[in-house]
Formats: C-alpha cells, sequence, structure tokens
C-alpha cells in the first residue's frame, strides 16, 4: 500500500566482477524501524530525509525494496587476519547494493552490514547488534567531522528482531553505509590468489579509474600497477598520519580492513586515546598489542607491501612486454627461466621503490599535521618535531589525556571525541531503547572544536586510574 521508492543504483562492480561477488538479497525484517538517520548525508547524496524516514524509504534503505539497475552481491575478498592469511573471507554479515552517483558526481558503494547470512557467513550468524551498529555510526562521523578520510554511516534500522551476544539477547540492526569503494587490500590478495592475471589487470584499472582518475602521482610512472600501488602508498600514509594525530586506535587492522581508497573502514573495537600511550590497545582480543595505537603506521606498510605482493604479477607482465626496453627481457640465447627471473627481480625493485615512499609520505603528512595542531605555522620541520616529541614524551611519562593536552596546545583542536566509558555507556542505553545519549554525544563529535557549556562532561577525561577499558565487538 506503501509506494515504492528505490534508490538510484548501479551494478557497475557486480557487472565487471562475476568471480568477485556473489548474487544475493538483504533479509527483509518484519519490524523495520529507523533509529538514526544521516539528514545531511542523505541530502549530499540527492537523497529526500522525508522520503527516507517513510516505510518505503526504510524498504528502500534496507535494500527490500530494489531498482531493476541494482543487482546487489556479497563481495569476496581474502586477507591476513592478526598476521595468519585466511584465502577467503568475503561479506560474512554485508552486502554491496550497488553504486549511487551524487548530484555533484562522485560514485558511492552503498553498502548494508547486518543485512543476514551470506555464502561466507561461515561459523557467523550474519547478523549485527544494534550497539555495535550504532558505534559504527558514531565514530565513523566523529573521524568525518574531523576531516579523517572514512567510510560514512548513512542511517541504522532496527529490525525488530534479537539476536545472541555474548549469553545475552540484544536487538539485531542494519548500518547503511557509504565508502567510495569497498576494495580492499585483502580484495587484491583474493584476486592474486586466483592465479588470474587477466582478473588482477582489471581490477587494477578498475580501482584507477574509481580512486585516481587523473592519476595525481602519474608523473614518474609507466605501469598501471605500478600507479596504483603509489596511490595507495600515499592514501594510506595520509591516513596513519591523520589517525596519529587524532589519537584514534582502528583495533582491527587485518588486510581485509584496509581500503585502497584510503578511508577508515570497519569499526570495531576502535577507540580514542585517554592517556597518551603509544602501548595503547583496546581490543579483547589483541592480546599481543600488534595493532596497538603506536604500531599502526608500520602495519599499514606491512598491509601495502601484501598489495605489492598481489600486483607483482602484474607488475612482471608490464615490465615484461615487447615493446619495453627494459634490460630484464630476455636477450638472444637467454634462457626463458633466466628471462623469469629478471623480470621477476626488477618488478620486485620496482614494488620496492614505491613502497619506500611510505616513510617520507607518512613523515611529511604527520609533521604538516602536528604543525597546525601546535599552532606553529612558521615552525620549520625540525622545530615542529623537536617540539612535539617533548610534548609527547611529557604526555607518555605521565600518561596525560592526549585529546586534553592538544586542546590546551592550540585553542582549534578538539574538545570532544567519542570517550570509551561514556560511548559505552550510550550504546547501552540505545540498547535498552533510550536514545538520547546517544544522540547528545553525536551532536558534541560532530562539532568536536565548538566548546558548548551543556557538553561540558563529554569534554572530561576519565580519572587516570580507569585504565584497561577494552571493548568486545
Ligand atoms: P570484521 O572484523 O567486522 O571486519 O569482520 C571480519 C570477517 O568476519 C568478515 O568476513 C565479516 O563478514 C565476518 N563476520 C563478522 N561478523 C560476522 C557475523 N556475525 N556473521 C557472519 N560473518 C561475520
Ligand atoms: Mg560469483
Ligand atoms: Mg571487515
Amino acid at each position: 500500500a506503501h509506494p515504492s521508492i528505490p534508490l538510484p543504483l548501479g551494478s557497475a562492480f557486480a557487472d565487471a566482477f562475476p568471480e568477485l561477488g556473489e548474487p544475493w538479497a538483504a533479509i527483509v525484517p518484519e519490524h523495520p524501524e529507523l533509529v538514526v538517520l544521516n539528514e545531511p548525508l542523505a541530502r549530499e547524496l540527492g537523497l529526500d530525509p522525508a522520503q527516507l524516514r517513510t516505510p518505503a524509504g526504510v524498504r528502500a534503505l534496507l535494500g527490500n525494496d530494489l531498482a531493476s539497475t541494482a543487482r546487489p552481491v556479497a563481495q569476496v575478498y581474502a586477507g591476513h587476519q592478526f598476521g595468519h592469511y585466511s584465502p577467503r573471507l568475503g561479506d560474512g554479515r554485508a552486502l554491496l547494493l550497488g553504486e549511487l552517483h551524487t548530484p555533484s558526481g562522485t560514485v558511492y558503494d552503498v553498502h548494508l552490514k547486518g543485512s543476514g547470512p551470506t555464502p561466507f557467513s561461515r561459523g557467523g550468524d550474519g547478523y549485527a547488534a544494534l550497539g555495535p551498529m550504532l558505534r559504527e555510526y558514531l565514530v565513523s562521523e566523529a573521524m568525518h567531522a574531523r576531516g579523517v578520510p572514512t567510510t560514512r554511516a548513512l542511517a541504522v534500522i532496527s529490525t525488530g528482531r534479537s539476536i545472541a551476544r555474548d549469553g545475552e539477547l540484544v536487538p539485531a540492526a542494519v548500518l547503511v553505509r557509504i565508502a567510495t569503494s569497498h576494495l580492499r587490500v585483502g580484495t587484491f590478495q583474493y584476486a592474486f590468489a586466483t592465479g588470474d592475471t587477466e582478473l588482477l589487470r582489471r581490477l587494477t584499472d578498475f580501482a584507477l579509474a574509481r580512486h585516481a582518475p587523473g592519476r595525481p602521482y602519474a608523473s614518474a610512472q609507466q605501469s598501471p600497477a605500478l600507479e596504483l600501488l603509489d596511490h595507495v602508498v600515499h592514501r594510506q600514509a595520509e591516513l596513519m598520519a591523520q589517525w596519529t594525530l587524532a589519537g584514534f586506535v582502528h583495533g582491527v587492522m587485518n588486510t581485509d580492513n584496509m581500503t585502497i581508497s584510503g578511508e577508515t573502514i570497519d569499526y570495531g573495537p576502535c577507540a580514542f586515546l585517554d592517556g597518551y600511550d603509544p602501548a595503547a590497545v583496546f581490543s579483547s582480543i589483541d592480546h599481543q598489542g600488534r595493532y596497538a595505537f603506536g604500531a599502526q603506521p608500520g602495519i599499514a606498510l606491512w598491509n601495502l607491501t601484501r598489495l605489492a605482493e598481489a600486483l607483482l604479477p602484474i607488475v612482471m607482465v608490464e615490465q615484461d612486454e615487447p615493446c619495453s626496453e627494459s634490460p630484464g627481457t630476455a636477450g638472444p640465447g637467454e634462457a626463458p627461466q633466466d628471462a623469469d627471473a629478471d623480470a621477476q627481480e626488477l618488478a620486485i625493485a620496482a614494488v620496492r621503490e614505491v613502497l619506500a615512499r611510505y616513510g617520507p609520505a607518512y613523515d611529511a603528512a604527520w609533521t604538516q599535521g602536528m604543525r597546525a595542531q601546535l599552532g606553529m605555522p612558521d615552525a620549520t620541520d625540525e622545530v615542529v618535531v623537536e617540539t612535539a616529541t617533548v610534548l609527547l614524551g611529557a604526555l607518555e611519562r605521565d600518561r596525560l589525556d592526549y585529546t586534553t593536552a592538544m586542546r590546551e596546545a592550540n585553542p582549534a583542536n578538539p574538545l570532544y571525541i567519542p570517550r570509551n566509558a561514556q560511548l559505552d555507556a550510550a550504546l547501552a542505553a540505545a540498547t535498552h531503547g533510550d536514545l538520547a545519549p546517544f544522540h547528545r554525544m553525536l551532536e558534541a563529535v560532530l562539532h568536536p572544536a565548538q566548546a558548548r557549556a551543556e557538553f561540558v562532561d563529554l569534554a572530561e577525561g576519565p580519572d587516570p586510574r580507569s585504565r584497561g577499558h577494552v571493548t568486545y565487538c
């Protein structure tokens, strides 16, 4: 009886990569309820918030009412999880609904999380709990408000069903999010593992067309694979610098949770630092501190090295092409296996050269950001680094609150972050039906640097003695 208003979604990824997506449908909840809608984002996307709030709008958001042009898929990818390679992960509780073209010409993936079991669910139930979906909504919007590249949350919709989590029944929910793509390092690892060089090539071209249409780093590059690697190296170096400057800990930097776009993705046991501590870990499962705050820039390079490995076969082919003047191509009388070994050596040298740009790119982005945070626009790099080193050393020694200290150094810095204990309390209240603390914290972190008397409690760091907060996601 309700009018139909499906989202105008395309199926570019699904059509281009049948190998990388299983056509799949989202669950159809009997009693869906819109918990939160990101109205400014909806408008940016060319969608009408008032329409999205109607039952037909909620059906459209859930992928239950699809445009004829939409072809949802569960994406497949591989990944190193805590250093261990899994050949086939994929969307176990998520779907790519399709691509949306905004009025300003940007293409976004519209993606569901918590949309039911898929062929990739393995041992999982395919569902998501309301608390963690609201957590991703709030933290990703807090990151966006600070100018950190991230996927964004469009809506959270409760399904009316309960699911079991840690021995309790909790409400299930679907997160609707957007990203400039859901291509991950793990997507390339999966394509590499198929042994299909043509697939790797097509994936590389697709990623370049989506993320680097002007090829901003193209000057010194000839090969698409090296151009893509160079692009991702720079984007991730900049992202890691931003995480460090913000005091953000992702918590699960597996290669399937690292994007090609350079956007932060998959908010699980993430947190902002309270007391400054490079060894800070908030995830209940990260016993070794692999993804500790201070380890993140190095882990990103480790992940980028996995991307480089996945791209090697096409770097080799490119270097081996007949028109190439490269000295590694088989000369007269040279055995073919020598030629292969030469081509491989050249390819490895080429990707090493690109990976070597990561460190300087990270340092440059961090120094530029720290210069702004410290309010020293005219200071040289050396002075910025020296000043920051002294300040961070003092903070670390006494585990002083990072956000408060940065605010004191430069009044333009953020005052409001989603503080761990306060966020957990807001999510617990939401789980029991009280959304007020969630909306209050959201309002504060959406304007993080704007001091407001009514949010004075949200700017307070925790008691320094209450260390050891962990998140179970
Ligand atoms: P994440 O840590 O959220 O990025 O998830 C890692 C992998 O586990 C991905 O392949 C997810 O799709 C899968 N996964 C996580 N939670 C569930 C669940 N409840 N049911 C099925 N698969 C899941
Ligand atoms: Mg398929
Ligand atoms: Mg993930």
